[in-house]
């Protein structure tokens, strides 16, 4: 099981209910930040995300409403006792990034790494491919999938004298007692993948991204097509553009966030959306699913 959660929906501007990017990956107890724009220490603790089981922070860029949260963030967990050390990915441009934020943050008792993010890398269980986006400075984002062994098959685990206090060990995938999971296993079954995607344009690499992923969360600043060329301008979508990268890369799920300031209602921005992406959801702060494995 795999729990997304929107912490800010918001770009540029928080609004009183819309505090800017944020959102959180839970897998196994563990999560993953990705972007902590203002307000995302206060959107943590409204649904329920703790900061305590935080393993890594996924930034998408650096213009301010992606990061502004991140000395708060990183004092509390100071203040939360933190020992393990804190890894923070990024595109290039990190180190002085780095410097400006522990300028801020100050001294912590646990180590803070920042990695820049240019190649797949893994945090717990979750496999991550960074991939460039279209914004106005260097910009990526990121696919989250969680992978899903073969079937366990008892009758070619018997066939092989495996012991039965053995199985478990081999249906998570790992080697015991000189057996492998290959002697057991079917071929892998479909994971989970979940795909952040925001700031950008629409291109090509967010559909490959993004193909057949459960859930893509995309840029979708602007609800009327009559913004079209600000969105050129500034480096983001419309919300008929993120619906139709939606429907390319067809994707199960489509949420709809980091909206202008000035988009009061959703509504229109997705039903333009959804003429392409009927599965296309309004963002909101606080929209939160659990995604599971297929029933197969
Ligand atoms: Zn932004
Ligand atoms: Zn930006």
């Amino acid at each position: 099981m795999l729990k997304v959660t929107l912490l800010g929906t918001g770009g540029t501007q928080p609004l009183p209910e819309r505090a800017l990017a944020a959102a959180a990956v839970s897998v196994g107890g563990h999560n993953i930040l990705l972007d902590c724009g203002e307000g995302t220490q206060v959107g943590l603790r409204r649904y329920g995300v703790s900061a305590y089981r935080l393993s890594a922070v996924l930034l998408t860029h650096y213009h301010g409403d992606h990061i502004l949260g991140l000395p708060g963030l990183l004092q509390t967990l100071g203040s939360l006792n933190r020992t393990e050390p804190l890894t923070i990915y990024g595109p290039r441009g990190i180190e002085a990034v780095s410097r400006a934020i522990m300028a801020l943050a100050g001294p912590q008792a646990y180590p803070v790494r920042w990695q820049q993010a240019d190649a797949p890398f893994t945090v717990n269980e979750l496999q991550i491919t960074p991939f460039p986006l279209t914004h106005r400075v260097p910009c990526c984002g990121y696919a989250l999938a969680l992978p899903r062994a073969g079937k366990f098959d008892p009758a070619r685990a018997r066939a092989a004298g495996i012991p039965i206090e053995y199985w478990g060990t081999l249906q998570k995938g790992e080697t015991v007692g000189g057996f492998t999971p290959e002697q057991v296993l079917g071929a892998p079954r479909r994971g989970l993948k979940v795909v952040y995607a925001t700031d950008s344009r629409p291109c090509p690499a967010i559909v490959d991204a993004a193909r057949d992923a459960d859930l893509l969360c995309m840029d979708a600043t602007y609800a009327d097509d009559a913004d079209l060329d600000k969105a050129k301008l500034y480096g983001h979508a419309t919300c008929r553009e993120t619906g139709e990268t939606a429907a390319a890369a067809q994707v199960r799920r489509l949420w709809l966030t980091h909206y202008s300031a000035a988009v009061s209602d959703t509504a229109p921005g997705l039903a333009a959306a959804r003429a392409a992406c009927p599965a296309a959801v309004a963002g909101y702060d606080g929209l939160t699913e659990e995604l599971e494995f297929d029933k197969t």
